[in-house]
């Protein structure tokens, strides 16, 4: 996601704001901080901006319903085989582990979870409610009439995208290929 939508989010929610982190190399990952606290919304496409933020003033409102301060941790967010994965933690209720995932397979998301009607469990319903509807949200622009694109050799990695997204980055696909046939033959008549 785009640095700018990052801080937005980051200034809308102040349960997201990540703490500085002192790095040699941009990309470094500085032990003793989540995933999130280091890269933040990078491996989020900017099209989920609005997701995000929907999800995230749902979860403010669940817990301002409760009558308590956010206190979700925020672990690690992305997109994985095409769905948003949204990782947290709850006081007391770490998981260390949020999801086993199989290739090709559906493999196993855990939630941290308390008694019925909790806040825990309405956090959970409300998480997984998001990561449900992101199927269908565009990653590249946020139109909700997308679908999983995963034709190879396009796509090497499971991507959402609507229609006209998707017809772009095939276009662009095929550019790249004659553009690097082109510069084959170039090579071989030098
Ligand atoms: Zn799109």
């Amino acid at each position: 996601m785009r640095k700018e939508l990052d801080e937005k989010l980051q200034a809308e929610f102040t349960w997201l704001k990540r703490p500085e982190l002192q790095r040699k190399k941009s990309y470094e990952f500085v032990k003793g901080y989540s995933l999130y606290e280091n890269y933040g919304f990078d491996e989020v496409a900017d099209g989920w901006y609005e997701l995000i933020r929907n999800l995230c003033m749902e979860i403010t409102g669940i817990y301002k319903e409760a009558g308590q301060p956010v206190t979700m941790k925020l672990a690690q967010a992305k997109s994985k085989f095409g769905r948003l994965r949204w990782y947290y933690d709850l006081p007391g209720r770490e998981l260390g582990i949020h999801a086993f995932d199989i290739m090709g397979g559906s493999g196993l998301r855990m939630y941290p979870k308390g008694e019925e009607n909790s806040l825990e469990n309405k956090l959970a319903e409300c998480v997984k409610k998001y990561e449900a509807m992101s199927g269908c949200i565009c990653e590249h622009c946020g139109a909700d009439n997308a679908e999983l694109c995963n034709e190879l050799p396009v796509f090497r990695w499971v991507m959402t995208l609507c229609p006209s997204c998707k017809e772009e980055k095939i276009a662009l696909y095929n550019r790249k290929m004659k553009e690097r046939e082109h510069k084959k033959k170039e090579d071989f008549i030098e």
